[in-house]
């Protein structure tokens, strides 16, 4: 362990500033098991402080006109874009994922940052001339103030570039509070920002964990929440944050079914489970972790997805041959594999504890394969967020749809078939937020919103996206008459229209 691991530092006033709190928590290099720098969670002064920051730069924010906010945003885009080399590598250096992975998760949130540029065409309201007589009737959306987002470690560039985007664009001023296990690349996107022409204040950043995330739920100034990660969090953050009376969005985690019918291509639909179950170490939220093969597709699928498994190389982003690289951390890493020595009945196939790195001091583990899995068991119950693919086999296409309808999660799924009624209608008896049709992993694109169902999200709009726009305003509508003088005169009467 490096003693003298680097400060991460807060971001207040567009000024990186030294913590001066005394809880300090690791980053580890997950490749290599050594810890790399560290967080000194923020005081609740630093926090408020932060706070502060936004609430004063807000009116001059918001005053500002929607062509200069939208003009910020496309030099941040390109800023990001000219620096796409440096921000993927240190993604990749503190979260582990590959850096072609790390440049896939950084074009995704290029894309949330060109949708945020062409905000000012969603911002518009609505304008009823002459709704009674002489009296016009007109809506518009106003920003919030000061808004928070507080984000996971699995996108540590993307899903802020989800909520700070549009929250921004709108007016709002915001405070992000990163995963404190891959923070930095937080602070790059800040000066980034900076660069792009945000005034002092408009963007802060606050290093730590739920001392930080209480402290911005309890914050009177305070307008709203958008938070991303797991299920028992996101439910806390969303009921406190509620309860405080702010607006919250609460993404939570997922156990994403990808249902196999007998028709479809074996090899198509083996290719796609293996990328969407292993890409990133299986750590994404809309990750396949559970392969619903119907009748008689089960033995060819699972053979030709052990195949595919036994061939991923595994190995530190470093490395350009790899294409999977480790966990987020050893305690994380041991709990996964914890599924692989008690499987409650299942048969593993591929077992990546035996993968050549599992057992060094970095955090990884080989891809898995688990076939026969039983849904009562943990390995098909819990969001494992690991390199660990089940296979489910069941006789028809009802018992598949019933299977991911009554599982508790409902963040995305997919079906792989030929036929187009067949895949019509479970686009239609579903219950999930996102829905792919030979698509593994439907994460929609920028110019929809993001967001599942069940206990996949808690609150009542989805993120990015036109919701995004609507999350981070509030309508107000105003009932306007410029009158002739003539015409003026006393009524008690309650307002009519005709
Ligand atoms: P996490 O819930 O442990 O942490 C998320 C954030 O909450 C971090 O910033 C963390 O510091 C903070 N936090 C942790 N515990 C807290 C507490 N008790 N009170 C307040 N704040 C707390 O999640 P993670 O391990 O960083 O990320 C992985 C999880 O995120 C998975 O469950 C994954 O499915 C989920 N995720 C969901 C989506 C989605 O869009 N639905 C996207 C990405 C990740």
């Amino acid at each position: 362990m490096t003693l003298e691991a680097p400060e991460i530092r807060h971001w207040i006033d567009n000024t990186a500033v030294a913590g001066t709190g005394t809880r300090r928590l690791p980053v580890w290099d997950p490749a290599t098991g050594q810890q790399q720098a560290t967080v000194v969670a923020a005081t609740a002064a630093e926090t408020d402080a932060a706070v502060a920051s936004a609430l004063a730069a807000f009116p001059g924010w918001r005053a500002q006109s929607l062509s200069r906010r939208a003009e910020v945003m496309f030099r941040f885009r390109e800023l990001v874009d000219a620096n796409r080399k440096e921000i993927a590598a240190l993604v990749s250096l503190e979260h582990g994922k590959t850096v072609a992975d790390a440049g896939g998760e950084l074009a995704r949130g290029l894309e949330n940052i060109e949708f945020a540029t062409g905000a000012p065409h969603l911002l518009k309201g609505g304008y009823s001339e002459q709704a009674a007589g002489g009296v016009d009737v007109y809506s518009i959306r106003q920003p919030l103030g000061v808004v928070a987002g507080i984000t996971p470690f699995n996108f540590p560039a993307m899903v802020p570039m989800w909520m700070f985007c549009n929250a921004l664009v709108c007016g709002n001023t915001f405070v992000l509070k990163p995963s404190e296990k891959d923070p930095s690349v937080t602070l790059l996107l800040a000066d980034l920002l900076r660069q792009a022409g945000l005034p002092d204040g408009a963007f802060n950043v606050v290093q730590g964990d739920r001392e930080a995330v209480e402290t911005l739920i309890a914050h009177p100034d305070v307008q709203a929440l958008s938070f991303v990660g797991s299920t028992p969090v996101a439910k806390a953050v969303y009921e406190a944050g509620t309860r405080a009376g702010k607006r919250v969005q609460a993404l939570g985690g997922a156990k994403n079914h990808m249902v196999v019918l007998p028709d479809a291509d074996v090899d198509a639909a083996a290719d796609a489970a293996v990328s969407a179950g292993y890409g990133s170490a299986g750590e994404r939220c809309m990750a396949i972790s559970v392969v619903v093969a119907v009748g008689p597709v089960a033995d060819p699928l699972v053979r030709a997805i052990s195949e595919r498994v036994g061939r991923i190389n595994v190995g530190p982003a470093t490395d350009p041959a790899a294409e999977m690289g480790p966990l987020i951390s050893r305690e994380h890493r041991d709990r996964v594999a914890g599924y692989l020595a008690d499987p409650g009945g299942a048969e593993v196939v591929v077992d990546g504890r035996n993968a050549p790195l599992a057992d060094g001091p970095g955090f990884f583990l080989g891809a898995s394969l688990v076939d026969r899995v039983s849904p009562g068991s943990p390995l098909y119950t819990d969001e494992i967020f690991g390199p660990v693919l089940s296979v489910v086999r069941v006789d028809t296409y009802e018992e598949a749809l019933k299977l991911v309808n009554d599982n508790e999660y409902g963040n995305g799924t997919a079906i792989f078939t030929r036929d187009g009624g067949a895949a019509r209608r479970f686009q239609y008896d579903v219950v999930c937020g996102m829905v792919g049709v030979n698509v593994p992993v439907p994460v929609p694109v920028a110019y929809y919103s993001f967001g599942g169902w069940k206990s996949s999200l808690f609150g009542d709009l989805h993120m990015y996206g036109p919701d995004g726009i609507q999350f981070y305003t509030r309508s107000k509508v105003v009932t306007s008459r410029w009158p002739d003088p003539a015409t003026s005169q006393v009524d008690l009467g309650f307002p009519k229209v005709r």
